[in-house]
């Protein structure tokens, strides 16, 4: 366990010694990078100060008590604004997205995944309304994720897209349009009524918002798949289960139930069919390379904890003297470093796109709009109409086009598909070779281990990455479809 907070200048050392493309960034936008490095060694602090000293105690307890949650690590980290780090500046957000959120991701993994994924899956909850002609939310529910973190209390965020009968084939618009679907949403006045259930999902038992993806018509689901905003006190909305898990038990994966739930037309996330054609494509875009980063930061914690044990003695010998132990160590460098590198240079697509949009000048400078006019009723109004909603829709599409969101998703799945392996790659490696040795160390590995399993499972499965990669980049058949109304036909054809 390390015993005192890295200094800033040690974590910036430790980021442009593991990433040399920074250095060029820094030569540009030195603060960015200087922000970068704060966040990291934000997120090294609050391992060593409260998660390290409680992750095993908290993965025994919810071995026994899946359904505890632990409320007071989400709180220690508000300080650190963890809630806030994808949600725009405008909002007073931290402002980060790909890069920052990644690297944060791999920090935070590197001590507990379990922990860490709490504030993943919020962030994945929060995604949606950045990138799905959702700034009507901006003012109201991101704003209120903020202003809570800064009163000490979390509202946090989920998303669900996974259904009992249909988990691959809802994250892939092939799949989709053959998808077992259970859930569905029926148009009615000022409204939908949503019924059916969803599985599996993360921060499901503890969100205030959940974003979720459903078809409104059965037999049209990829043309009919939207996104709505769901509050857990909206009435046929309930949580009937916690799943009992084997890793990164802290965050809890819950199944959801609507009955009869009504969500009013200001709660739809966009608009009625673009659920997957722009809106799970983007997000997965914009999401898969944090997921590499988690599993960057597991398979890293694992690693760490390994070289400690082998520079232990053991009866007057220690592993780290023998050759095969120094290769497996110089391979499990290797296998780290490429999977860093891979969910850093997928982050950076999507930052140098998206988010130079999102993030940039333009958006920022809303911040100069007088606040009574950016919290008005007229200006939501604005943004929950038709033109508002296009509006946001083409901040997104000016800033990337269909080819490079394709793009970025082929190497965001990339980067998950190698995070995931490198993950169970290394983990198990080291647990194997520990054996029945091993005091502190061997704990937290064999708890890495268990975590690493998932992380080659969420966020679309290994496999389906594979075939994503393939679609999108080799064989072409799979092409992000954004809606330009500057152009509407760059916008292609999505499946085709
Ligand atoms: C702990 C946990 C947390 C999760 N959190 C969330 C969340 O927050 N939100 C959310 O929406 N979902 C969440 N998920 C769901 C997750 O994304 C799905 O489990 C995943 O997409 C796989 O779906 P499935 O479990 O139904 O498996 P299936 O789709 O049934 O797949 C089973 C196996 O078949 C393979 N397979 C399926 N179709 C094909 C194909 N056409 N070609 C090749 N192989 C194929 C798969 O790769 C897999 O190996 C979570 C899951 C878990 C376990």
């Amino acid at each position: 366990m390390r015993q005192s907070d890295p200094s800033l200048g040690e974590v910036r050392k430790r980021l442009l010694s593991d990433f040399p493309m920074l250095e060029e960034i820094r030569r540009r936008r030195p603060f960015y990078v200087e922000k970068l490095a704060r966040t990291v060694r934000d997120c090294a602090e609050y391992n060593r100060r409260y998660v390290l000293p409680a992750a095993l105690e908290l993965d025994r307890r919810m071995e026994k008590e899946h359904d505890y949650f632990a409320w007071d690590l989400v709180e220690a980290g508000l300080q650190y604004r963890f809630l806030s780090l994808i949600i725009p500046s405008t909002v007073d957000g931290v402002g980060g997205l790909g890069v920052l959120f990644s690297l944060a991701m791999e920090e935070l993994c590197s001590a507990c995944p379990g922990v860490a994924n709490i504030f993943g899956a919020h962030a994945l909850g929060v995604a949606p309304l950045l990138v799905a002609g959702a700034m009507a939310h901006w003012e109201s529910v991101l704003r209120e994720v903020v202003e809570e973190e800064k009163s000490g209390r979390p509202v946090l965020m989920a998303a669900a897209v996974t259904e009992p009968s249909a988990g691959t084939d809802v994250e892939e618009p092939h799949f989709l349009k053959s998808a077992r679907l259970s859930m569905h949403a029926k148009r009615v006045p000022g409204g939908y009524v949503l019924n059916g259930r969803k599985c599996f999902i993360s921060n499901g038992s503890v969100a205030t918002y959940t974003a979720v993806c459903c078809a409104t018509d059965r037999e049209r689901p990829l043309e009919s798949w939207t996104s709505f905003l769901v509050h857990r006190d909206m009435e046929g909305f309930s949580v009937p289960r916690v799943e009992e898990k084997m890793g990164q038990r802290a965050c809890p994966a819950a199944e959801l139930s609507f009955e009869d739930c009504f969500v009013p037309d200001e709660y739809v996330l966009g608009f009625e069919g673009d659920g997957m054609q722009p809106g799970t494509l983007l997000l997965l875009a914009s999401s898969r390379a944090p997921v590499g980063a988690i599993a960057t930061g597991i398979a890293r914690g694992a690693y760490e904890w390994f070289l400690k044990w082998a520079e232990k003695s053991k009866g007057g010998r220690r592993p780290i003297d023998e050759q095969r132990i120094k290769m497996v160590l110089a391979d499990m460098r290797t296998r780290i470093q490429l999977a860093r590198w891979a969910y850093l240079s997928a982050a950076l697509t999507i930052d140098n796109s998206v988010g130079s949009v999102l993030l940039g000048p333009a958006i920022r400078s809303m911040r100069l709009i007088p606040k009574g006019i950016r919290t008005s009723d007229v200006t939501r109004r604005f943004f929950l109409s038709t033109a508002g909603k296009t509006f946001s829709d083409a901040i997104v599409a000016v800033s990337i086009s269909s080819e490079e969101a394709s793009h970025a998703l082929a190497f965001a799945s990339l980067a998950k598909a190698v995070g995931g392996d490198t993950a169970m790659y290394v983990s198990s490696l080291a647990l194997e070779l520990m054996g029945v040795d091993g005091g502190e160390e061997r704990l937290w590995v064999e708890k890495a281990f268990r975590d690493a399993k998932l992380t080659q499972i969420y966020e679309g499965t290994n496999q389906l990455n594979r075939l994503t990669l393939f679609m999108a980049d080799i064989g072409g058949s799979l092409k992000v479809e954004l809606k330009n109304p500057f152009n509407p036909r760059a916008a292609g054809k999505g499946v085709v």
